[in-house]
């Protein structure tokens, strides 16, 4: 294959070679504690992404070891963001579909030695796990015999103890250099109910003790995960190997998305949709998936975005400047064009009488692309910021005694302004070379500019809803991200927009011509159109 490899695909391509396994399955290991962001976007790249690769296959595997912090509104919000990205899952499955088994592995390690019931509490456990230059302190409970660890931990299944008053620790190594090794806690006790299982247990398994187990048995041959979990892989691997799991699942890890501006943890996004400082998870302004495909971003961008920041063993940053051009680029190729203004301005061109229709192609760089009709006539809007009463040499658009081309129909001259009592100017008077439609120029006059409009006598009023990002610039160390929000990140105002704009389907993205990328949708009946991403990157390099 002449395909560049990353580091994942080399290891697995060792082990097709080597016969260790025969096939790649993989799974996509989010916990229902919240919604997805654009880091699962990468963590499902790697996952699905690798999988299909190789012909194999990736699970759905719910984390729901922790009963406390699970909903069910969750696991739904999960499914339906994948799919969005485009991914689908072989097989759907919960970490407690495994519960049962994970408790039999538990009794099989004690049985063997290598798991012990102890009765310190989760405070002196911590302060006897030593630090990273000195050794841990075993545990006084550490040699209880198989016979008296197995009643212990049935009676600890069976109800018998509160919260915290013992717990099954791995009995590997306290004086291990891996902090993890020192005899890590594997079941605590817990008396909550679950989202699926209810009061059935009142022990939970860990993390790291029960994720290799419901990879192996899942059938998972490569579980793909973060970089924060490599100094957890011995332990991954101490459980495969001591419960002699064949093959043993190998974990690889991968360097997190990291992107500026976006914050990327749950426990934040969930306080700021709990405080309200945003709409909800799929707030257009939130780094979620909801909010990504709220916001109108297509999912080929995002897959995009993940495949070209590629794989890599090293944590870096990505600018958000290039997620945006990613998102730009995909919608410079294909989104229809239409015309929209953000501040109008009353235009009237003073010789022209009646009304025609102009035409528009619908994406200029797709050759296949349709023409559109656009209404015209006499009276239109500009943009305030087209027109200048007090221009620098360098400006093209419209001025007193200035030419502009109105885009795909007329040059038109600035003959006279209209104002208000306070003197701001309310209408700008024109007249226009009837010769010099586009296409069909022989005027002979050159206009420098070009600029967009609507028909007054046919456009709808719009809304427009613009963002900035969550977060500023500004950043120092011990900085709390709610001194970091961005107060002034969603601006919403009304404008002019084509009719056309408002008979088209929902959630279509445009290029408005001059101003940016925008969602069509509807509110109350009215038409908004919502900002997905700016036409330059203004971004300050
Ligand atoms: P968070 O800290 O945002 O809650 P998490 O890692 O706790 O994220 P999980 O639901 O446990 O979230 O994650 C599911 C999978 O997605 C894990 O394998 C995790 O490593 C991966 N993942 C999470 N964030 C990122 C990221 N920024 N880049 C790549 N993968 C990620
Ligand atoms: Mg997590």
């Amino acid at each position: 294959m002449a395909e560049a490899q990353n580091f994942i695909e080399q290891i697995i391509d060792e082990d097709l070679a080597s016969g260790r396994v025969t096939q790649v399955q993989t799974r996509f290991p989010p916990e229902p504690n919240g919604y997805l962001h654009i880091g699962h976007a990468k963590s499902m790249f790697v996952n699905f992404g690798t999988a299909q690769k190789y012909g194999g296959k990736c699970n759905l595997f719910f984390d729901d070891t922790n009963p406390s912090k699970e909903k069910t509104e969750y696991v739904d919000a999960i499914r339906r963001d994948i799919r969005y990205l485009g991914y689908e899952w072989a097989k759907e499955c919960y970490a407690s579909d495994f519960f049962d088994k994970i408790y039999e592995y538990a009794e099989i390690l004690i049985e063997k030695g290598l798991a012990f019931v102890c009765d310190l509490s989760p405070e002196e456990i911590k302060n006897t796990r030593g630090t990273l230059t000195e050794p841990g302190t075993e545990s006084p409970y550490r040699n209880r015999s198989v016979e008296e660890n197995l009643k212990l931990f049935r009676e600890m299944r069976a109800g018998k103890y509160q919260d915290g008053e013992k717990c099954l620790r791995a009995k590997i190594d306290m004086a291990s250099p891996n902090v993890n090794l020192r005899d890590p806690v594997i079941y605590r006790i817990l008396h909550k109910e679950h989202h699926r299982t209810k009061d059935k247990w009142c022990i939970y398994p860990m993390y790291d003790y029960a994720h290799p187990i419901c990879d192996f048995l899942q059938g998972v041959t490569h579980s793909l995960c973060t970089l924060e979990f490599e100094d957890h892989r011995p332990l991954y691997d101490w459980v495969g190997i001591s419960l002699g799991f064949s093959p043993k699942p190998r974990q690889i890890e991968f360097a997190r998305l990291n992107v500026t501006n976006l914050v990327m943890s749950k426990r934040y996004l969930k306080k700021l949709v709990e405080e309200g400082s945003v709409h909800g998870w799929d707030d257009p302004r939130m780094p979620t998936l909801a909010g990504l495909r709220n916001r109108g971003i297509p999912a080929c961008a995002i897959r995009d975005f993940c495949a070209r920041v590629g794989v890599a063993k090293a944590n870096s940053e990505c600018e958000i400047s290039y997620f945006e051009a990613v998102v730009r680029e995909e919608l410079n190729a294909h989104a229809p064009r239409a015309m929209a203004i953000l501040d109008p301005l009353k235009l009237t061109i003073t010789n022209y009488t009646g009304s025609e229709e102009v035409e528009f192609e619908v994406n200029q760089l797709d050759p296949s692309s349709p023409k559109r009709k656009v209404p015209f006539s006499g009276e239109l809007y500009i943009e305030r910021s087209d027109f200048s009463l007090d221009p620098s040499p360098k400006y093209y658009r419209l001025k007193l005694g200035g030419v502009v081309r109105l885009k795909n129909a007329y040059i038109i001259r600035c003959d006279e302004v209209i104002r208000d009592e306070k003197g701001e100017v309310v209408e700008v008077l024109c007249t226009y070379l009837p010769d010099s439609k586009s296409g069909e120029d022989k005027s002979g006059v050159k206009a420098k500019g070009v600029i967009q409009w609507v028909d007054a006598k046919t456009c709808v009023e719009a809304t427009f809803k613009q963002y900035g990002h969550l977060l500023k610039d500004e950043e120092y160390p011990g900085q709390d991200f709610s001194e970091r929000m961005n107060e002034e990140s969603e601006k919403i105002f009304v404008g002019k927009a084509e009719k056309y704009l408002s008979e088209v389907e929902d959630g279509q993205a445009f290029q408005l011509l001059r101003t940016g990328y925008y969602k069509k949708c509807t509110e109350n009946g009215a038409l908004v159109l919502s900002e997905i991403v700016s036409l330059k990157d203004n971004f300050n390099k």
